[in-house]
């Protein structure tokens, strides 16, 4: 038989270091290869320099294996002009209705505007708050709605660890961002903090997967269809 650790099936929606080690949604923000799963869009720190053109975006989203539109947002620390940045957010949150793709979100010190522009274009597709660290802002971001996504700060952060009891399960994603860490340490932890056997932690992130990430298992010409 089997150890359990071959049974679990690891779910990581956000990196940008893959590691074939789990079901990975890759970042991918340029004209490099893609991913058997990954996740397309221009970040607020590039939207001045993108040259991407409408078309060009609807392709790479129309692609198979693109599952979510991301990721993308607000960042008033790093970036140009909020103006700017708004405007290709809200071009592109247009787009993530169009193609029917979750939408994984960056958002410095622009909670308010991201939650004005919710409600200002009240969306259908889910948005998920990636890499999750602002702990005062959880009951909001929960009642706008939005899934929350725990990266590798939930292994040293105080707050983060203090929080995740907070946080329902059928809101919850797990993440590696930019770290090299593996995703089976965040779910080791999160494991430990929700008191939950792991297993039971793993078939609740791939429920929630299944749920929000529906294209994952159907192909481009499905989607075309
Ligand atoms: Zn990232």
């Amino acid at each position: 038989m089997l150890p359990y650790s071959f049974l679990f099936m690891y779910f990581n929606i956000h990196t940008h270091t893959p590691s074939g080690q789990a079901i990975e949604i890759v970042n991918c923000t340029g004209k490099q290869a893609e991913f058997p799963h990954f996740s397309f869009g221009i970040h607020p720190w590039d939207v001045e320099k993108s040259t991407f053109t409408l078309t060009e975006l609807s392709e790479k989203l129309n692609a198979t294996g693109c599952i979510a539109l991301g990721e993308i947002g607000l960042d008033k620390l790093k970036g140009p002009s909020m103006e700017l940045q708004l405007a290709v957010f809200k071009q592109q949150i247009a787009l993530s209705e169009k193609f029917k793709l979750p939408v994984i979100i960056h958002c410095v010190r622009a909670w308010n505007e991201i939650k004005l522009v919710k409600k200002e274009l009240n969306p259908k597709q889910t948005w998920i708050f990636h890499g999750f660290t602002k702990t005062s802002l959880l009951k909001d971001v929960l009642e706008n709605g939005i899934y929350i996504s725990i990266g590798t700060a939930v292994l040293i952060n105080k707050k983060v660890q203090d929080i995740l009891p907070a946080i329902p399960n059928d809101r919850l994603f797990l993440e590696t961002d930019n770290s090299n860490c593996r995703i089976s340490a965040v779910y080791e932890k999160v494991s430990e903090l929700k008191k939950l056997p792991l297993q039971e932690l793993e078939q609740i992130i791939e429920n929630n997967f299944n749920r929000v990430f529906t294209r994952w298992k159907i192909g481009s010409n499905e989607q075309n269809l």
